[in-house]
């Protein structure tokens, strides 16, 4: 595997923001400064009712967006001040989930996993070996040559974990990963997570799904109207409806 080489990161965070504020063109404020730490090692779970900015701050931790205030550090990155150039090298150190898989449908799952290492040019000897690693360590390794187009939804989100991961990112973020499956391939895909984040792996979740959230005790932070609501170590669901 490709070796990582870190910048250094501030106080063991993985990913600090101070006080960030990110208002759309249109006006709309959706985080109103917002400040938290997220150390290496971490699993966290964001939830909050639709719009309090979930997605928003996903986005800035992936430099999709940028602040409009405030400071935003992921492994040492300074987001508001990184250089264009620079984006593609800081981004080969996060993985991605979203809920709606995000697959190329006309491809195979070997290829689709394949086509992550082939973007950062991992030498083509490699890719075969770290493409089954990860596909049997999510539980597909039966399956790389059928299309995704030919899977269930929770086998689908596998691949798209298994290409999140093959890389081997330091931080995984996924953004309502199991929204569109049943509860019982929800608990799958979490505790695959669970299982990244065991291998040291820093995992950032934002879901709606009260229960697993409730059984994972894990940190949970809450947001509301783009600010925490609340903070908690080993936390439960806390969003008023
Ligand atoms: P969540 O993920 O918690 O549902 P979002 O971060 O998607 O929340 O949205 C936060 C707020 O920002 C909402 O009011 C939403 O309508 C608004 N918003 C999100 N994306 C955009 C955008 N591209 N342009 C304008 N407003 C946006
Ligand atoms: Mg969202």
């Amino acid at each position: 595997m490709r070796k990582k080489t870190v910048m250094a990161i501030p106080e063991g965070n993985v990913i600090t923001l101070q006080n960030v504020y990110k208002t759309y063109e249109q006006g709309v404020s959706a985080l109103n400064g917002v400040s938290l730490d997220i150390k290496q090692g971490e699993f966290v779970f964001i939830v909050g009712e639709t719009g309090s900015g979930k997605s928003t701050l996903i986005k800035l931790l992936l430099r999709e967006l940028t602040a409009t205030e405030g400071d935003v550090n992921v492994l040492g990155y300074d987001l508001g001040t990184i250089r264009r150039g620079r984006i593609p090298k800081f981004r080969r150190n996060l993985g991605i989930v979203f809920q709606d898989f995000r697959l190329l449908k006309d491809r195979n799952v070997y290829e689709n996993v394949a086509f992550a290492q082939r973007i950062v040019l991992e030498p083509a000897a490699n890719i075969r070996r770290n493409v089954s690693e990860v596909l049997a360590m999510v539980g597909l390794a039966d399956k790389y040559k059928m299309k995704t187009s030919q899977l269930s939804g929770g086998e689908q989100q596998r691949v798209a974990l298994a290409r999140a991961l093959v890389n081997r990112p330091l931080i995984l973020l996924a953004d309502e990963p199991t929204g569109n499956l049943d509860p019982e391939k929800s608990w799958e895909i979490m505790q695959l997570l669970e299982k990244v984040n065991e291998g040291g792996t820093t995992v950032i979740v934002v879901t709606h799904n009260q229960e697993i959230v409730d059984r994972m005790n894990k940190r949970v932070i809450t947001m509301k109207m783009g600010s925490i609501l609340s903070d908690v170590d080993m936390g439960g669901y806390e969003v008023e409806d």
